[in-house]
């Protein structure tokens, strides 16, 4: 009997979380099975991690205020950087524009998706339907 190479480990999770990760696969046009879905989803975040921090390791995520999110860079004396969405775009509060590489770094955080543009109507988020 050959050996098997699979590792399995069995993830417990809310029925909420569950509906919203079956709802995102069901939407998609891949034919592929859920659990294997889910594990390209972790190993592809996994590998984005990865490049971010080769291709902007000055570059560090500290937190979200109301509308912006908060990172670190070390090329400007470790100051903190603020990326706002206004007018459905990002902008940097520090390099006064929406091409630069705070921008781009925070394009690539999942925290994205918890920006509001205070100039769009309300949309409720995952994050600020816990608060
Ligand atoms: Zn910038």
């Amino acid at each position: 009997m050959p050996k098997s190479n699979a590792r399995q480990i069995n993830l417990t999770m809310a029925k909420k979380t569950h509906d919203i990760i079956r709802k995102a696969w069901e939407n998609t046009t891949e034919d592929i099975k859920l659990s294997s879905w889910v594990l390209d989803i972790i190993l592809q975040a996994i590998e984005k991690d990865k490049w971010l921090k080769n291709y902007a390791s000055h570059l560090s995520f500290v937190g979200i205020d109301k509308n912006g999110i908060l990172l670190r860079d070390r090329h400007l004396k470790d100051s903190i950087v603020e990326i706002k969405l206004l007018d459905n775009r990002l902008w940097c509060q520090i390099c006064r524009e929406k091409n630069c590489m705070h921008v781009y770094y925070t394009m690539a955080r999942p925290e994205l998706a918890s920006l509001q543009d205070p100039e769009q109507p309300h949309k409720t988020t995952r994050r600020s339907r816990r608060t």
